[in-house]
């Protein structure tokens, strides 16, 4: 016999839930998983454990799921901890520094534990009240950092902006609103409606050889094909070279083809270059192009001292920002932010259950290509609450300074080749067993081409470093990408260390 009014049934305790006799389990669990990793993080030495990935996918595979519970929650996520967190790539240790990957910030894991377990849907307002009003706050914020303006004015309807899961989403979204548009001024069609016009092969987006892969990639989603993307020479900084792409619109538009948008990456993901966006916006104005931003690495400059660097950022018609590189939130948290927000109609869907025409709350679903969709606003506000923005643009200055001295410390390495002067956290080098300084020939090119591949992935493995690798004129470098601002100079003297004498050990030489 219930005494309780209450109804209970076997599963309301996994649940987070009204019901009070679920808190305990609610609290107990948060509590055990937050004891077990910090622990776990504490006491890591190595950024891979080291075990051999056959192994380590062997044992994933071994881990059970069955018809009942295999333990009790407790060890199901001290087990956990105990085999996926351990074999992490441990993005928190100073040797691991390939990627634009960072170690979260606390208050930005606070708001995690607020956004999954309030778990608002961001696409229409009755899935998402206060969240709603949140990510508007949020988009209004950024386009008034980058210098949009949010009210009308002659030549825009106000700015604004979307959360999307990261750079991919945003850089799609760019170009999918630039090719809408110009398709509308160019001959009045409807791509949302009809699908590509007829002279839709002629569509030309022009970026720099440098700039991103997934300007490619939303070319080829978006139905015009990679080909569609005309790649522009850079300068000796992989900058994009502003007289090439005159050059290029000029020999675009003399075969009859109709180059429609420009991409300006502010930090490529190798170099670190940031274009000259002013420059790329007066050529985009002079065209009636559409002038696209890549900032998903860059962008964060907005709040530190290089700043500057930015200028004509906000003359951009779209900028991609991702909070999940330097602004040290968890993954994935990104964000469109358009200077005339009349361009979002291009997305606008009205779906009956969801957000009909009358509606007059707020349905965020209208400017996103998500539906479903996280309430990563939370976490950005809640770690520009907690440290405030001048701590953000130290803490870039930081890195970017830190970076500089990197770089002198490996041309100081015996041993060790610097590739390019770091513009932005990126520190391109090689392992040079033949000694820095030496005439290369082409033959010794290619051993030592090899040999950094071979070293990239042993030290990986061997969990000793977890560095970057990508090509620079054709031959292959290893790559660190300075994101974590905890490190310090002397982390990466015993890095330098650490490689020469595991590439010494390894004698690939005569192997
Ligand atoms: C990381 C990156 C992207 C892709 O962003 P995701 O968040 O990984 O989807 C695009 N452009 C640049 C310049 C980047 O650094």
């Amino acid at each position: 016999m219930m005494t309780n009014s209450k109804q209970h049934n076997d599963w309301s305790d996994v649940f987070v839930n009204i019901d009070p006799t679920a808190e305990p389990h609610y609290l107990n669990a948060i509590s055990h998983t937050v004891q077990q990793l910090s622990t776990m993080i504490t006491a890591i030495d190595a950024p891979y454990s080291g075990l051999e990935p056959a192994q380590l996918n062997e044992r994933i595979k071994a881990m059970p799921i069955g018809k009942a519970p295999i333990a009790p929650l407790a060890d199901i996520i001290s087990n956990n901890v105990d085999l996926i967190g351990k074999n992490s790539i441990i993005v928190q240790h100073p040797h691991c520094i390939a990627h634009l990957h960072t170690p979260p910030l606390i208050p930005a894991l606070a708001a995690e534990t607020i956004i999954s377990a309030l778990n608002q849907s961001m696409d229409s307002w009755d899935q998402a009240s206060s969240a709603t009003y949140v990510e508007q706050k949020m988009t209004d914020w950024l386009c008034e950092l980058f210098g949009y303006n949010l009210e009308q004015s002659a030549t825009s309807n106000g700015a604004d902006g979307v959360f999307t899961s990261g750079g991919t989403q945003s850089n799609l979204m760019g170009l999918l609103l630039a090719r809408d548009r110009a398709v509308e001024q160019i001959s009045g069609e409807s791509v949302q409606k009809d699908g590509l016009p007829s002279y839709a092969k002629k569509l030309r987006i022009l970026c720099s050889k440098t700039s991103h892969f997934t300007v490619q990639k939303s070319a080829s989603l978006m139905g015009l094909g990679e080909r569609a993307v005309v790649t522009v020479a850079t300068d000796d900084f992989g900058r994009l070279d502003i007289n090439a792409l005159t050059a290029t619109i000029a020999d675009l538009q003399s075969q009859d083809l109709i180059p429609f948008c420009v991409v300006g990456t502010a930090g490529t993901t190798d170099l670190g270059a940031i274009d000259d966006l002013q420059a790329i916006a007066a050529i985009s104005e002079q065209h009636s192009m559409w002038f696209h931003v890549d900032g998903a690495y860059g962008g964060a400059l907005i709040l530190s001292s290089h700043k500057d660097r930015l200028a004509g950022i906000e003359l951009a018609d779209s900028i991609s920002t991702d909070f999940h590189k330097l602004f040290f939130q968890p993954i994935s948290c990104g964000a469109l932010l358009i200077r005339d927000k009349h361009n979002f109609k291009y997305l606008l869907h009205h779906a009956d259950y969801l957000n009909r025409e009358t509606d007059e709350l707020p349905n965020l679903v209208d400017k996103s290509i998500a539906t479903t969709k996280r309430f990563d606003a939370l976490k950005l506000l809640m770690s520009m609450q907690a440290l405030g923005t001048d701590k953000f643009g130290a803490m870039y200055d930081h890195l970017i300074s830190l970076t500089q001295d990197v770089a002198a410390l490996v041309t100081a390495t015996d041993k060790f080749d610097l590739l390019a002067q770091p513009q932005l956290s990126t520190v391109l080098f090689r392992y040079n067993h033949l000694c820095s300084g030496n005439d290369v020939t082409i033959e010794h090119e290619e051993e030592i081409s090899v040999i950094n591949q071979r070293l990239r992935l042993d030290l990986l493995t061997a969990g000793q470093a977890v560095l970057g690798e990508t090509k620079i004129n054709g031959y292959t470098c290893l790559k660190l990408t300075i994101l974590n601002p905890c490190l310090q100079l002397n982390d990466f003297e015993s890095l330098f260390t650490k490689i020469a004498d595991f590439a010494a050990e390894q004698d690939y030489i005569n192997n």
